[in-house]
């Protein structure tokens, strides 16, 4: 526990805030004014202050570049419909980071550190939170390892940073997924629910090649037979196979993903049917066949719900129902944007308010 958290923070001269087209925001280039940092050394965490953003200063041999050993969260701050900022689940990204870092030998993050350098970054760059529809602050928490030594080993000093930056309203055409069977990104007992920076870097290069065949993302499946289906890109994968939702369930290879959890737990409250379970690649390509795959989409912080319009599976591409027609994905979509917006009930507290 930190016990009282004083941060010290040095504002920018001048805010960048008027060079920015809100209209027209890329995603993930600008940077709001100010970043979060705390540095962790002799065992803990000290030094905790807000910066204006720039440039870090470190050693070349700085663990973290040569080993890897860095852990990441993303999430998003909105303007509700009465101006309120609001933070989607924050607790929940606190808890998957110290997952993440425990499995990277990095030290924990106390979870009123991480909310507390959070809340203060928010409040100084509030006007920094787009307020159109769809529009969101997408929130970048990571800790890297620090040591300067080039020894393979877990390193003694950490930092811990938070930056932000706004997205616009992202809204992801539907995607075309190739089913892999090649390459895997995650096996049993490895980092594959961690979020470590390697899990990504490693799954580029089997991406660059479906993306050069002209699929947009990997729908990844198991380490061992490539059988089981597991994620789809950078998001969590469901169907809708007859009247049920069928996602597979998590384990040590998928990241438990917060939009996930809360796109499960509104079709329980609205009474659908719902598997977590282990879910093979064979089962959907019937689906897809026999006509009773009604809806497929990646669940993520990015994009919220990314439909699927095509599932390529050896050699074959399988069309899916047109997007216009999908209930389930579109309803829980909007369900999502009007409880982040404050238009429905927030009944499971997921609202952080600033
Ligand atoms: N899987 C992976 C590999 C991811 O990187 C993400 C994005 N964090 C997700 C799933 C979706 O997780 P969340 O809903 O928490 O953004």
């Amino acid at each position: 526990m930190i016990d009282t958290l004083d941060i010290s923070i040095q504002k920018v001269s001048e805010s960048k805030i008027n060079q920015v087209d809100f209209d027209n925001i890329p995603f993930g280039r600008i940077y709001s004014d100010h970043m979060f940092i705390a540095d962790y050394k002799d065992g803990e965490w000290s030094d905790f202050r807000i910066e204006p953003y720039a440039d870090l200063s470190m050693a070349p041999a700085s663990s973290v570049i040569h080993y890897g050993q860095s852990v990441f969260e993303g999430l998003k701050a909105y303007k509700n419909k009465d101006g309120k900022t609001t933070v989607f689940r924050p607790d929940q990204n606190a808890k998957r980071l110290n997952k993440s870092a425990e499995r990277m030998c990095i030290p924990e993050v106390p979870e009123d550190l991480f909310m507390s350098g959070l809340t203060e970054l928010l409040k100084l760059d509030e006007a920094w939170i787009p307020s159109k529809a769809g529009t969101a602050l997408y929130i970048r928490p990571f800790v890297f390892a620090m040591d300067d030594y080039i020894g393979i080993k877990a390193s003694d000093t950490y930092r811990f940073m938070i930056i932000t930056c706004p997205v616009g309203g992202y809204y992801s055409e539907p995607v075309k997924v190739k089913i892999e069977t090649e390459y895997t990104r995650a096996a049993e007992g490895g980092t594959g629910y961690a979020k470590a920076a390697g899990n990504y870097a490693g799954s580029l290069y089997p991406a660059r090649l479906a993306q050069q065949k002209g699929y947009h993302q990997l729908i990844w499946t198991d380490a061992k037979e490539h059988k089981y289906i597991e994620e789809s890109g950078t998001m969590n994968v469901m169907f809708v196979i007859g009247d049920t939702l069928i996602t597979p369930e998590t384990g040590s290879t998928i990241l438990n993903g917060i939009t996930r959890n809360s796109v499960l737990t509104i079709a329980r409250d609205w009474g659908m049917k719902v598997e977590e379970r282990r879910v093979s690649v064979d089962e959907v390509v019937k689906a897809a066949q026999d006509g009773n795959l009604k809806e497929a989409f990646g669940a993520g912080t990015a994009a919220t719900i990314a439909h699927i319009k095509l599932i390529h599976h050896n050699g074959t591409d399988y069309e899916l129902p047109a997007v216009e027609n999908r209930e389930f994905s579109n309803k829980v979509l909007k369900e999502l944007d009007d409880i982040k917006a404050g238009h429905s009930e927030d009944k499971h507290n997921w609202l952080f308010t600033i």
